[in-house]
């Protein structure tokens, strides 16, 4: 079997490790040129964290990560709402961690180190013809492969080749990421919920990663033009903690990165011997931190599918994947967008409602759906 694996994220260089496990040829195109940008903190809870011990790579992500045990939520006067003892859920489940994004490629590329990986390298497009995938790549280049496989993320141009264009579920916020000296306990992640504003400090071993997050019209580059110190000034409503992670902020938005807070959800996963993977199929905001986890799962259970068949049953074998995972991804992410939408109250009844729910919340009541889903085969 020859597959083509589109996108060298967390769910591309993960799904690229299984299969030459299992001894199915792949080859992965990126179009970044490399690898080394450390992009922002991700959590990894038991649902992705165990499929490296598959690999092999969990004591190693285990050594590069902070151990996610204490989740504190704050209210914008720095006030602590609710302390989540995390912990328990590793004790029951496995191990949860806080590492870099470029961390764990870096553990992931390892896995899969003589799968061979084309830099700079994107696909432009991609026809289905017979028993095969025709694709073109944007050095103009061609390949035939049996099967493509977009982890291309949530703009994915695999996604919209098979199934055209369609706008992103968006939530009118973005997010400011950069690395900060403040540090809380290493293994404690701190959210300061604003009235319309949001901060959140995310440690790993060797950074402190924190977010600034507010309605795009107000916080985006657009309205910001590179000015930090406007961006802090749009915070000074936040008191205590998050005023001090707000004073960390640069002078200059240069060189940092906003992500728009979008998400998508795809209604079809698969056709005929293409399919969708990670953010490409279901993506997620960062509330919940649940994205990478579920990308891992998807490249568990697709390896899993794909080492059952041969080349004639592979779009039989990614229907199956689909019927998998498509549920479950899709359940996670209605949790990750009602906590976002917790976190972006902006009136102060709403506000006053939130932080007084917050202070009895449990994490079946915030995030139903992922909770059930530690105790659920995949
Ligand atoms: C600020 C922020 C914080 C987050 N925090 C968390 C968290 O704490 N925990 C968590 O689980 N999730 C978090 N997420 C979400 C998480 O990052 C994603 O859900 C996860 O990375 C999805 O993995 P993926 O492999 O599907 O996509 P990605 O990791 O986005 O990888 C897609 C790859 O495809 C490449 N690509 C795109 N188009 C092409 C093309 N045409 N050809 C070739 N390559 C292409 C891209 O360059 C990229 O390398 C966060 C996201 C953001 C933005």
């Amino acid at each position: 079997m020859n597959v083509l694996i589109v996108g060298a994220g967390i769910g591309g260089l993960g799904l690229a490790a299984l299969l030459k496990q299992r001894g199915i040829g792949c080859e992965i195109v990126e179009k970044s040129p490399n690898l080394e940008h450390a992009g922002y903190v991700l959590t990894l809870y038991p649902m992705g964290s165990r499929v490296l011990h598959g690999l092999g790579k969990f004591g190693e992500f285990v050594e590069r990560s902070s151990p996610f045990n204490s989740y504190e939520v704050h209210n914008g006067h720095g006030d602590l709402l609710h302390r989540f003892d995390v912990s328990k859920i590793s004790a029951e489940f496995g191990y949860t961690g806080q590492i870099l994004r470029k961390d764990l490629l870096d553990i992931l590329r390892s896995a899969a180190s003589d799968v061979p990986l084309r830099l700079g390298n994107g696909l432009e497009h991609l026809e289905q013809r017979g028993e095969r995938v025709h694709v073109r790549f944007s050095d103009g280049t061609t390949g035939v492969y049996d099967a493509v496989i977009g982890a291309d993320g949530l703009h994915s141009k695999t996604r919209r080749i098979i199934f055209g264009d369609e706008p992103d579920h968006e939530t009118g916020w973005g997010v400011w990421v950069w690395w900060t000296s403040v540090e809380p306990p290493r293994d404690t992640v701190r959210e300061y919920w604003g009235k319309g504003r949001f901060v959140g400090l995310y440690p790993t071993p060797s950074r402190v990663g924190a977010v600034a997050a507010g309605p795009k019209r107000l916080l985006g580059p657009d309205a910001i033009s590179g000015d930090g110190l406007r961006v802090r000034e749009l915070f000074s409503s936040m008191v205590g903690g998050g005023a001090d992670v707000m004073n960390s902020f640069p002078s200059t938005t240069d060189g940092l990165f906003f992500w728009n807070l979008n998400d998508y959800r795809s209604h079809r996963w698969t056709s005929g011997r293409v399919a969708l993977l990670g953010d490409a199929s279901c993506a997620f905001l960062p509330a919940a931190g649940v994205g990478a986890s579920m990308a891992l799962e998807s490249a568990a259970v697709m390896a899993d599918e794909l080492s059952r068949t041969n080349g004639e049953f592979i779009a039989k074998s990614f229907a199956l994947y689909e019927k998998r995972r498509r549920r479950r991804a899709e359940l996670a992410q209605d949790d990750s967008r009602k906590l976002a939408v917790w976190m972006a109250a902006d009136s102060a009844p709403l506000v006053w409602t939130r932080d007084h729910f917050m202070k009895v919340a449990t994490t079946d009541s915030l995030v139903r759906n992922i909770a059930h889903s530690l105790g659920e085969p995949i």
